[in-house]
């Protein structure tokens, strides 16, 4: 291990990594960017990353918490960018730690440019995504040869706040067997009423993935006609994931986490549906 971190890129002074923490578990935070808190003189976090993944700072490194609770959204994103690009022109490492992947849905995009327009050194340090593990803590591959050849990965939650209509809702439920969506529960009703609209089933298998990957995870397995009934009575907390499609029938056999704590797995969790088409 002491070979590889030796090998590993130095964290620069003046430069930033965007460095993905994972969905949760810190098991699941990559080398790279466990070697990004060992050098980083300042780490600028979200709140979805796990204090413990910030307990691996070096010591006397300086801790600032981004996250968005509240306020206007967009002017915090100017400020933190403007923040990654002071401090590294101040001649720090810094480190831009963000829940899940920094590509994905986190606006890593949008930081990396601002470090373009500024001129600032930077490397990208990719995380799991909640969409692809998160999901695997929940015993749902987004992908499997019998079920889908195809995913997409939806945000219900856009910039202004409502289900985005930039999110071809149509298009996708025709030419997507499995939907994976981040940000989905605060607009839950209008999502499932779109999709529904859009020609998916009524029995449609969909699970609601909360706090994937930490101690607190917990899975609402229902239809998507009873989705935003079931999502209302489980009490399922943010932030969680949405997934649609029959993956979500895998779970049955899949649920290793489920198992390790006494679940009965079948090994043949799509037989039940391939015996009711048949019949
Ligand atoms: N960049 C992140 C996504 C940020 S958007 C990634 O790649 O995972 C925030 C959304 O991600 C949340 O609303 C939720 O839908 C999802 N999310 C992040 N962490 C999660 C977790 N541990 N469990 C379930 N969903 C999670």
């Amino acid at each position: 291990m002491d070979d590889l971190l030796r090998d590993l890129p130095a964290l620069d002074p003046g430069s930033v990594w965007l460095a993905g923490a994972g969905p949760g578990d810190p098991g699941l935070l990559s080398v790279l960017a466990l070697h990004g808190l060992n050098q980083a003189d300042v780490i600028i976090y979200d709140a979805l990353v796990d204090k413990r993944i910030l307990g691996l700072a070096r010591p006397g490194a300086r801790l600032e918490y981004a996250g968005k609770r509240g306020g206007k959204p967009s002017a915090r994103q100017r400020d933190i960018s403007l923040r990654l690009i002071e401090l590294a022109r101040e001649g720090r490492r810094v480190l831009r730690l963000k829940g899940g992947d920094p590509f994905v849905f986190g606006r890593g995009g949008e930081e990396a440019l601002a470090l373009v327009a500024a001129g600032i050194p930077f490397r990208i340090v990719p995380g799991i995504s909640a969409g692809i593990g998160g999901l695997a803590y929940a015993g749902i591959p987004v992908t499997h040869r019998d079920v889908n050849s195809a995913v997409a990965f939806i945000t219900g939650h856009d910039s202004s706040g409502v289900v985005p209509d930039s999110v071809d809702w149509e298009s996708l439920s025709r030419g997507a067997p499995v939907l994976v969506i981040y940000m989905a529960l605060k607009h839950i009703e209008p999502i499932a009423a779109r999709l529904l609209a859009a020609g998916r089933g009524e029995d449609e298998p969909v699970a609601v993935v909360s706090k994937a990957t930490t101690a607190e995870q917990a899975v609402v397995e229902t239809t998507l006609g009873r989705l935003a009934g079931d999502v209302a009575a489980s009490g399922i907390e943010p932030p969680a994931m949405v997934v649609v499609g029959d993956a979500v029938r895998l779970r049955a056999g899949l649920d290793w986490l489920g198992a390790l704590a006494g679940r009965r797995l079948i090994a043949d969790p799509l037989g039940q549906k391939r015996r009711s088409e048949s019949a």
